[in-house]
């Protein structure tokens, strides 16, 4: 699919969903209409796909309001994925960084490693109400393709996840994974040979074989509905976090941290919390090996409002509007667009954005190995080495959350190539 740039704030109208400031009377200004956030969002798609991102729209308001849908997922979620995931308290780091109380939200305790899987089966659940069999899917770190893989395995569908060559190379593991699970795994050669080089793939399979097949995107990226759709699969992780914490601390948290590729995990955690004034979000995103446009993936230290990938964001481009290259340690994290409600959250200065170098998620990674006796995944890694930055400035009364969003075993290979262990 074309990659179209446009440098203009707002937008109008496109494909009936309209550009709208309005809001109900108070309710917080964050309320925008289906699937625009403030002026970002939308659903720019070619014709053909029009009609199918209808019908999933369709499906997916008419499955949020069945309750069997409701609880067959919260089943699955329970029996199938291990929710709800624990809140634990990082004592040690805690005590080592000398200031707030860190918790951890253990997404990396998953079935699959990663909080992918909530969104996936989620998706899984629609793809059997709409009578289709076939999914495609794509992947960066081979997280997202590796939860495909294991949700059409448990629900008989075929599925083919692309998955750019130079993602595979770097994540060889999560490559046989999903082939060991019953999918077949395309190599995608072009651009940067990542994350949105498989997406144009897997959009261009789905225009050819729409009628049977579901595109499962992997973050709250795309054309509406995804980002709204995919953010709903993923608010379980905020709604439990905010009662855990209230459970241990009889108080909300002053800070939650996540990192930032797509922003799923984030957006998850975050949205319980968006009303809650008090509680600072911040995003973490990836800083890379320098701030040289091409050297990171910190789409708000550098990007432009652009379209990509059938929605309105801030894309990391050059002054030509062609899509930049981008760097991160981290294959989840290494993507030239944000979700679009993060684009608004930071617009209202709701949530704050920053970023990590690879060099400090890394320096995270062995810290938080060292002092609590889990490895993160890298790019839950950047969100770990924020709360070290951070932690030392606050007060002992602080509480803060970090979402550890999965496991870093399927970065074993990359972690002994860059780690110089004493
Ligand atoms: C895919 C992935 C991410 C990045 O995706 P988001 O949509 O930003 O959450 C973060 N952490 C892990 C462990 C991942 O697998």
């Amino acid at each position: 699919m074309a990659t179209v740039s446009i440098t203009k704030r707002h937008p109008a109208k496109v494909h009936g969903s309209r550009v709208s400031r309005t809001a109900k009377p108070g309710a917080p200004r964050l309320v925008a209409t289906p699937g625009r956030f403030g002026p970002w969002g939308g659903r720019y798609v070619p014709e053909t796909l029009m009609a199918a991102c209808e019908e999933l729209e369709r499906e997916y308001e008419k499955a949020k309001r069945d309750p069997r849908f409701k609880a067959r997922l919260a089943e699955l979620l329970k029996s199938f994925a291990g929710r709800p995931t624990p809140l634990f308290y990082a004592r040690r780091l805690t005590k080592k960084l000398g200031g707030a109380k860190i918790y951890l939200k253990r997404e990396d305790l998953l079935h699959t490693g990663a909080h992918k899987i909530n969104n996936c089966l989620g998706q899984a659940l629609l793809v059997e109400r709409m009578g289709k069999h076939r999914v495609v899917a794509e992947t960066g770190a081979g997280q997202h393709g590796v939860a495909t893989a294991t949700v059409c395995a448990l629900f008989g569908f075929e599925c083919v996840v692309y998955m750019g060559t130079e993602d595979m190379r770097r994540q060889e593991l999560n490559v046989f994974r999903m082939r060991l699970l019953g999918a077949e795994v395309r190599g995608v050669d072009s651009g940067s040979r990542t994350l949105k080089d498989a997406i144009n793939e897997a959009m261009r399979d789905w225009v050819t074989n729409v009628r049977t097949t579901h595109y499962l995107l992997g973050s709250v990226l795309g054309a509406h509905p995804y980002p709204t759709m995919v953010r709903d699969f993923h608010r379980v992780i905020g709604q439990e976090a905010r009662k855990q914490v209230v459970q241990a601390e009889g108080k909300l948290p002053t800070a939650v941290i996540a990192c930032v590729g797509g922003g799923s995990n984030a957006i998850g955690i975050f949205h319980d919390f968006i009303g809650d004034k008090k509680v600072q979000l911040i995003g973490v995103e990836a800083g890379g090996r320098s701030e040289k446009l091409g050297d990171h993936a910190a789409r708000f230290q550098g990007g432009l409002p652009g379209v990509l990938q059938g929605t309105y964001s801030y894309v990391l481009q050059d002054e030509a509007g062609q899509i930049a290259s981008t760097h991160s340690v981290s294959a989840g994290l290494d993507y030239p667009s944000i979700g679009p409600e993060h684009a608004w959250l930071a617009d209202q200065k709701r949530a704050e954005y920053v970023s990590a170098s690879d060099a400090e998620a890394l320096d995270a990674c062995k810290m938080l190995a060292r002092l609590e006796g889990i490895i993160p995944a890298l790019e839950s890694s950047h969100a770990v080495a924020e709360v070290i930055k951070r932690s030392p400035k606050m007060k002992k009364s602080d509480v803060v959350i970090v979402n550890i969003s999965g496991r870093g075993d399927k970065d074993i290979g990359i972690l002994r190539e860059n780690l110089q262990l004493d």
